[in-house]
Formats: structure tokens, sequence, C-alpha cells
């Protein structure tokens, strides 16, 4: 850098009366050549042509799939201590209207005015878990007697949801094949009291009856007015409060709890219904298991997208459950069987068959 005197390099005199008395310095970069400085000349260009109005021109769909690649499925973390054994038992199906399960199945529309409604049969199921520390039963299916004008449900639930499979579909039946009787069940675990799930409740006079406080509360509420408008069976209601069961009622507020080691009683809360309850079952040489029951019916409406069912008590409720369920099975690495649906329980080893652990 250096400083250009410009009086200087125009050839006047420091003293001379020729001196602009107003020397100018610039400062220049460089290697001290102190070139011209020109302006560019600005170059004149004609102006544009106006753009062309755009035109409303869709863009093509894409060709790859949205689908999300499947992620692989990490090793269960075993993380019970002790061995158990997991039993699926097939209690026979209800058979109902697809729009029970998934909202607006059936949607009527201008050029399919009166589309008809999809029956469907749905499997009802329970699970015992065989262990050193105690057995446990997940649900109870639906009572043996529900049927007829004398039977447990009222017509409504008869006409609406009736149970299709053999006599011996029950679950007395179904334990007393594999050599189990009543009294070897020491904790007998409730997803909530619809007719589907706690039917069987009363052949379990020495178990702890495991069921969430808000259920056992709005059922009860049903059965003192005589509401039969919901799938409480109020004379189950009426059978259990002649009975002195064991009732074990779980706090809204009661964290996830092991029962028994390796079996985790998952609190849902309000959702389908008042109160719902799940199990994370662990399993040592399969992956581990969250029974959901009707927290979530279907894989259809687990999604994601989460799919509302027809009916719930707390629709919120419902999605919240759906988000926990999805953060606890990518936690323990677990799958989650649904309560009600069709081709997964199809897939399970049923009792018969053989058993998880
Ligand atoms: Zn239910
Ligand atoms: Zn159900």
């Amino acid at each position: 850098m250096k400083i250009v005197d410009f009086a200087k390099d125009q050839g006047g005199s420091k003293n001379g009366g020729n001196a602009r008395p107003d020397r100018m310095k610039i400062l220049e970069f460089g290697d001290g050549a102190n070139k011209a400085r020109i302006a560019p000349a600005i170059e004149v260009r004609p102006a544009a042509a106006p753009a062309p109005e755009p035109r409303w021109e869709p863009v093509s769909a894409p060709t790859a799939s949205l689908a999300a690649a499947p992620k692989p499925k990490a090793r269960s973390p075993f993380v019970g201590t002790r061995s158990l054994k997991m039993h699926v038992l097939d209690l026979g199906k209800l058979r109902l209207d697809k729009n029970f399960m998934v909202a607006n199945s059936t949607v009527a529309m201008a050029k399919n005015p009166n589309p008809p409604g999809k029956l469907i049969d749905i499997p009802v199921s329970a699970f015992y878990i065989e262990h050193p520390d105690g057995n446990v039963l997940f649900d109870t299916g639906c009572h043996p007697d529900w049927a007829g004008p004398n039977g447990r449900w009222p017509q409504n639930l008869q006409d609406v949801f009736p149970v299709i499979g053999p006599d011996d579909c029950y679950l007395p039946h179904r334990l007393e094949a594999m050599g189990i009787g009543p009294n070897q069940i020491r904790h007998v675990v409730l997803s909530h009291l619809h007719c589907d799930h706690a039917g069987c409740i009363e052949f379990f006079r020495k178990s702890n009856i495991i069921v969430h406080e808000d259920e056992f509360a709005a059922a009860a509420t049903h059965y003192a007015k005589r509401d039969h408008s919901t799938p409480y069976a109020l004379r189950d209601f009426e059978t259990w409060t002649r009975l002195d069961l064991n009732w074990r009622e779980v706090g809204k507020l009661e964290p996830d709890h092991n029962i028994v080691d390796g079996v985790k009683l998952l609190n849902f809360g309000p959702g389908h219904s008042y109160g719902m309850l799940g199990l994370l079952v662990s399993l040592r040489d399969n992956p581990n298991v969250i029974l959901a029951a009707d927290a979530c019916y279907t894989s259809e409406n687990y999604g994601p997208p989460m799919k509302p069912p027809g009916i719930s008590y707390d629709s919120i409720g419902f999605a919240r459950t759906i988000q926990r369920i999805r953060a606890l099975a990518e936690h323990n690495k677990a799958d989650v069987w649904f309560g009600h649906d069709i081709p997964q329980f199809e897939s399970l080893r049923k009792a018969s068959e053989g058993w998880y652990e």
C-alpha cells in the first residue's frame, strides 16, 4: 500500500501558486502502479420482453413409493430374570359391523349412496402366563351363558355383536382342557370390564382381580342406573357383587409396575373405555409382547396413521394411548398384540399348538 499524491504526479510545485490547495490523497492497494481508474461503461440493454403468464400445470405424481422402508427389528432385550410361558387362548369370535372397529369404514358418496355395511368376525382372546412366582391371566372373554332371553347380555348386545363359536370356546373350557383349575391363577388382569373381556371373572374366587379404578367405578355406575346401553353386561356385574372377590384396583396415577418378574402392568388410563390396562410380557426366545387389548383393536387402528374406532369413551385418550404403546414397543423392542385383529390373531400360536417363552 502506498500513498499517492495527486499534486506531485501532476507536476505542480509544492510552493507554486498553481499547487492545488486541497491535495488529494488516496490509498491504493497493489504493487504501486497508479493505474487510471476508469469507470466501466454502463451497458444499456433493451428492456426484456415480459415473461409469459405461468399456466396451471399439474406436477406429475412421484413415481417412487412414499412408503417408508421397514426397519429391521433388533433382538428384544429380555428384561425379566425368570422364565415364563405365555399361552394364547382362542375364545371364539364376535360378529359385528366393521365401522365399530375403524370409524368410517363404510362411507356413502354420490356415486354410491347406499353402500352395504360390512359384517366381520373378530377374535376374542385371553392370555395365560405360566410363571414360577404366580400364574397370571390377562382377560377372560365372554360368559358362556351370554345368549338367550335369560342370558347375561341384554338383547341389544346380543343383536349388535353375537358370539360366534363352538360351545367349548369359552375360558373355563379352554383352561380345563389344559388341566388348569381356577385356583391356579394368582392374578387376573382385566384390560377393562366390557362383556367380551370380563365375562368370566366370577370363576376366579381366590385370585387377585386387577382392574383400573375408573373402569370399576364406571361399570358400577352403569349397574346402579340399570343402564344397558353400554358394553358392560350388568348381569355379570350383579353376579360379582354377590361374590367375595378380591378386587385390586389400579389408581389412575399408579405407575406401570411388575406384577411378577417380567410381566409389567401398563396403566393406559382412559381411551377406548374409562380405565384401560395392558401388559408388557418379557420373553426369552421371542420378541417381547405388549398385550394392548381394546386400547388398540387392530393394526389398522395402530397405523401410522392412527385410525380411530367407531366408538370410544375418550377419543383423545385413545390417540394418546396409541402413541404411548408405540413408544413402549420401540423402547422394549416389543411386538404389539392387538385386541381384535383377525389376521394377527390367526398368525399366533394357540394354546393347543404350543406357547411363547
Ligand atoms: Zn371394549
Ligand atoms: Zn373387546
